[in-house]
């Protein structure tokens, strides 16, 4: 049984009721403001943490997992995939399309070079583009391997020096590019809220994103901007009451990260 052994940090038991509370402070979150816990995707950072655990979030109903190194993450995935396929559990459940089994984000900042990595190892949704340049790679990659790779654009809504992501002014120039780029399609925003004592001082940096967000998409109203990806452990519900449709949690879920 997975949830055994020293490898896991955190015993099957915990895990559930983190997972119980994680979905109960969404539903909750999503009720103060008029919406449905459905049109959140709660995607499960599993970054540090092993394969294992993977597995046995996935078997408590997680389908999201994110990761944010793809050294970390490529082989984790295919370990995962190995796991899950020894129990016949991947193949019983159809819901992830024709491969199914867990779906993968990327949302840690990727290198240029790492490009090629992130297109093999298959995400459905890479977070964190934050150069045209990356997108171009990325476009270049996934053309290469007959796929057209699902992105979210980061904006560094806080302008804080140490953060990534696109200075919100930059935001129009980048999409003019990376709306020509065939292997690539734009899905919405992502950014990190600067680390804060209270949740509430993250609330602007959230607001703000959703209002970019509306301004992208009456400029570029061809493209896909439904996605919000904004809010972790320590400020998902105030991301959720301000319009997150996909929230990124890790120790909440897992509990502290591995060294
Ligand atoms: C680690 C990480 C998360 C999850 O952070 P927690 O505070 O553990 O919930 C979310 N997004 C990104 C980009 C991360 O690197």
């Amino acid at each position: 049984m997975s949830g055994e052994g020293s490898i896991v940090t955190v015993d099957r038991e915990t895990l559930a009721r983190n997972l119980e509370q994680v979905r109960e402070r969404i539903a909750a979150a999503a009720e103060r403001v008029g919406r449905s816990a459905d049109e959140i995707t709660l995607v499960a950072v599993s970054k540090t943490h092993p394969a294992e655990l993977v597995v046995a979030t996935w078997e408590l109903g997680i389908r999201h997992f994110g990761e944010n190194r793809v050294e970390e993450a490529n082989p984790k995935i295919e370990e995962v995939r190995r796991l899950l396929s020894s129990r016949g559990e991947a193949a019983a459940s159809g819901d992830s399309g024709p491969q199914p089994g867990p779906i993968w984000h990327m949302v840690g900042h990727v290198q240029s070079r790492k490009a090629r990595d992130v297109i093999e190892g298959g995400y459905a949704l890479v977070h964190s583009v934050d150069r045209v340049k990356l997108a171009r790679r990325l476009s270049r990659f996934a053309l290469e391997a007959g796929r057209v790779q699902k992105i979210l654009l980061e904006v560094n809504v806080s302008g804080e020096a140490t953060k990534f992501g696109f200075e919100p002014e930059a935001l129009i120039p980048a999409v003019e590019e990376i709306a020509t780029l065939s292997g690539v399609r734009v899905r919405g925003l992502m950014t990190m809220a600067p680390i804060v004592p209270d949740p509430e001082e993250a609330r602007p940096v959230f607001a703000a994103l959703r209002e970019l967000r509306d301004r992208m998409a009456d400029r570029f109203p061809e493209l896909d901007w439904y996605h919000l990806s904004m809010g972790m452990t320590d400020d998902f519900e105030v991301a959720i009451e301000e319009g997150a449709t996909i929230v990124r949690i890790g120790r909440a879920i897992f509990g502290p990260r591995r060294a």
